[in-house]
């Protein structure tokens, strides 16, 4: 060994030592990453008028030109203007490992230009960040993942599996949602033994700095339920007892006293857990003890104060819409409110709905399920979540701690709002995270103004290539 190599290896030591992290991306690669966001920011496709053909077209394109055999990539859909792209990344020859699946949505949502302070349809850098629609949800992971696959394929990486990416239509809206039609029309393409979902879970920073990654593991069920009292009606001078006012009045007031029992499931107690550890006091103790064998009620009680960890530990219902009667001076003939539910995996709408029944405890009361948008109807169940995938978190844990020392790697459950309801149905166990910092009080998904740091965007890309490394790279 040389006295410079000597010198070098010293450093590279300190290096380690320090825990200090060698940038992985080049400026040529940051370039690349650059303009595969703002190609595909710059291609429109909101349902309106724009189309997830030509954004999965030019990825396919792009793909190519880095080493992707033609016949490992499929562009498919229902139509012309809703295309999917499924690129397999070939993984050693032979290996028995199940394929992972990516998913991750090209559409976005609809973006008008005269309440944008610039075109949502350009990709504009400006005092640090990034505006464009898509540039939270979720171009800016599409776009991390192609440049990872784009990366580690011209530095001759082989998986020890296969590793396949499905960029996919209406995820916002619309009635082509890509991965149900992928998984009705074409499983084969993408079956796997897990999922990613970069479209949900994430990493939480306050004023730029990680104070937490979030890992999207179950979903809890949407569920809308009419409630309906319908009398004679008549005239208001002369009331009888029957009112459809008072009979629904009462019910919701007894449901407002009503608490669903305390249930937790893999992914909640995980997140109790994890929690528990950046927490201090009474808080920190009692989120312990309900994740003990024998879970405190007490302290269940006491965190339940809070909306969020209450809405974690049990299913809720809460009244949100409220119309009757139809004159001042006439008795109501009908009385209606709207109970919405978020409901834990597990269970169903059929039986919230026979619970719900129960703490009315009024005959006249007609309860009914709104199926708009829960295909099984009361039968539906959102799949109780299977024990965390042990891979999937250690990668996770290495490459947050090795990105941002110290930060907590949390799994959550959310409400049944991503494709991993789907995938999940399917079998498929999934699991939502990227590494695209977000301020707590600048998520503008949905939004005017979309916008991500930049150098967040550039982090969240080196996260992407590490963490698709860290996890088949063994
Ligand atoms: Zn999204």
């Amino acid at each position: 060994m040389g006295r410079i190599e000597l010198v070098a290896s010293a450093v590279a030591m300190v290096a380690v030592a320090m825990g200090a992290q060698a940038p992985q991306l080049s400026a040529a690669d940051r370039t690349l990453a650059h303009d595969v966001l703002k190609e595909l920011i710059e291609t429109n496709t909101s349902h309106s008028v724009g189309s997830t053909t030509v954004a999965a077209e030019a990825m396919r394109k792009r793909l190519l030109g880095a080493g992707f055999a033609a016949k490992d990539m499929v562009a498919m859909g229902p139509d012309d203007r809703h295309g999917n792209l499924v690129v397999r990344y070939r993984g050693k020859a032979g290996t028995a490992i199940k394929p992972v699946l990516i998913i991750a949505h090209l559409d976005v949502v609809e973006a008008k230009r005269e309440d944008w302070t610039s075109d949502p349809f350009q990709l504009v850098e400006k005092d640090g960040f990034y505006y464009g629609r898509g540039t939270q949800d979720m171009k800016n992971s599409d776009a991390a993942m192609v440049t990872s696959f784009m990366l580690l394929k011209r530095q001759g990486f082989v998986p020890d599996r296969d590793m396949i990416l499905a960029l996919t239509a209406d995820e916002e809206g619309g009635t082509h949602n890509g991965v149900d039609w992928l998984l009705k029309n074409h499983r084969e393409l993408v079956e796997a033994g897990f999922a990613l979902n970069p479209d949900s879970g994430g990493l939480t920073t306050e004023k730029g700095k990680p104070s937490y990654l979030g890992v999207e593991a179950t979903e809890k069920l949407y569920a809308d339920f009419k409630l309906t009292v319908t009398n004679p009606g008549g005239h208001s001078s002369v009331p009888p007892k029957e009112n459809a006012i008072y009979e629904l009045a009462a019910a919701l007031g007894r449901l407002s006293a009503y608490q669903f029992p305390f249930e937790l499931n893999a992914v909640t107690k995980a997140y109790f857990e994890a929690l528990a550890a950046t927490k201090t006091g009474q808080i920190a103790t009692d989120m312990k003890a309900i994740t003990a064998e024998k879970p405190d009620m007490k302290a269940a009680a006491r965190l339940a104060e809070d909306p969020v960890y209450n809405s974690t530990m049990r299913t809720t219902c809460v009244a949100t819409i409220l119309a009757a009667g139809h004159a001042p001076n006439a008795l109501p003939q009908r009385a209606e409110a709207n109970v919405n539910c978020r409901i834990l995996p597990g269970h169903t709408p059929g039986e919230v709905r026979r619970v719900l029944e129960g703490v009315f405890a009024e005959p006249k009361l007609n309860v009914e399920l709104d199926t708009v948008g829960i295909s099984g109807g009361e039968d539906e169940v959102s799949v109780t979540p299977p024990p965390l995938n042990k891979e999937v978190f250690d990668a996770l844990r290495a490459i947050t701690e090795r990105m941002w020392p110290g930060t907590p790697v949390i799994p959550e459950m959310e409400t049944g709002a991503s494709d991993s309801k789907i995938t999940m149905a399917a079998g498929i166990p999934s699991y939502g995270f990227s590494g695209m910092g977000i301020d707590e009080d600048d998520d503008r998904a949905h939004g005017k103004d979309e916008r991500l740091g930049v150098e967040s965007y550039y982090a969240g890309v080196e996260f992407t290539y590490m963490y698709l490394k860290a996890l088949t790279g063994k």
